[in-house]
């Protein structure tokens, strides 16, 4: 009788969770791997990483994320490194192209969701365009899934309405984020990118009239092994932040929600004590 082989790492997950969607060779799987840690990913997310025959992705990947695919995977690099400008997205769309018109099964990996300041919806449209099929498999978001794992919910009854995911541009540039408007809202920012601009964009918002006391944090490699949370006030959380490494991502959040992490750490050293 002839040994039986061992199950694969797709049968045991299909054993788990029923049949898993085909990465057929030709299309594009458009992935969102969420903010870092592996466990965050979704099990579709994993099926694509076993299966695929090339992956094309982005800097904020954990390697233990990629050390989960099919090992005759190739692994392409595709983003910003020390410093070194980020492949054009241009050729980004054309490799993903050129790869699918190779016949093979291609996982385009992102950090978070795809949809979200991660150009997924540019790589759809090019895809659609060049007529190669893709399917999209969304991720958790590093301004929702990084802040909960800093303690600090999205959404809190009775505190705020909505959450407002904002890319960090200066105030007054041409991509015309209109910083006043979205002050008076009085609703929760999640500032994505906010290393070079937040000194100006903290400036405007304490002008167009929100308190300056308002209480604020940075979240760095958020979910992920270094994490570090930095928490002050809208004034000092440009100066403050200037403590964190980096070379790490970092998300910072202004609005009332911060307030429930010191709520809830304080709670939990009233109990450890
Ligand atoms: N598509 C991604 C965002 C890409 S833009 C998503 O949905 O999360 C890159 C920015 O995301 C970083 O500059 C940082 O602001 C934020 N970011 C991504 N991962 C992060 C992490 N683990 N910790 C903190 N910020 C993170």
């Amino acid at each position: 009788m002839a040994p039986e082989s061992a199950p694969t790492a797709l049968e045991m997950l299909e054993a788990l969770r029923g049949p898993c969607p085909r990465v057929e060779p030709g299309t594009v799987w458009i992935v969102g791997a969420g903010p870092g840690d592996p466990g965050l990913l979704t099990l579709d997310a994993l099926a694509g990483l076993l299966q695929a025959d090339a992956i094309v992705h982005d800097a904020l990947i954990d390697k233990r994320v990629l050390a989960m695919a099919n090992p005759r995977a190739q692994l392409l690099f595709v983003g910003k490194r020390a410093g070194a400008p980020s492949t054009a997205q241009t050729e980004i769309t054309q490799l993903l192209v050129n790869l699918a018109k190779e016949d093979l099964r291609v996982l385009r990996l992102k950090g978070g969701d795809p949809f979200v300041f991660g150009r997924g919806g540019e790589e759809m449209l090019a895809l659609a365009e060049s007529g190669i099929r893709f399917r999209v498999i969304s991720g958790i978001t590093a301004g929702i899934g990084g802040l909960a794992s800093a303690l600090i919910p999205a959404t809190v009854r009775d505190v705020n309405q909505a959450v407002i995911l904002v890319t960090a541009h200066a105030p007054g540039d041409t991509s015309g984020v209109d910083w006043r408007a979205l002050a008076k809202t009085g609703q929760p920012l999640v500032l994505y990118m906010p290393t070079r601009n937040l000194q100006d964009i903290s400036e405007v918002l304490i002008q167009a009239g929100v308190n300056p006391d308002m209480p604020a944090a940075a979240v760095a490699s958020a979910t992920i092994e270094g994490q570090q949370v930095v928490e002050s006030s809208l004034m000092h959380i440009a100066k403050c932040m200037e403590v964190l490494d980096a070379a790490s991502p970092v998300l910072v959040v202004i609005g009332e929600i911060v307030r429930v992490r010191q709520r809830i750490l304080a709670l939990l050293s009233a109990h450890s004590a």
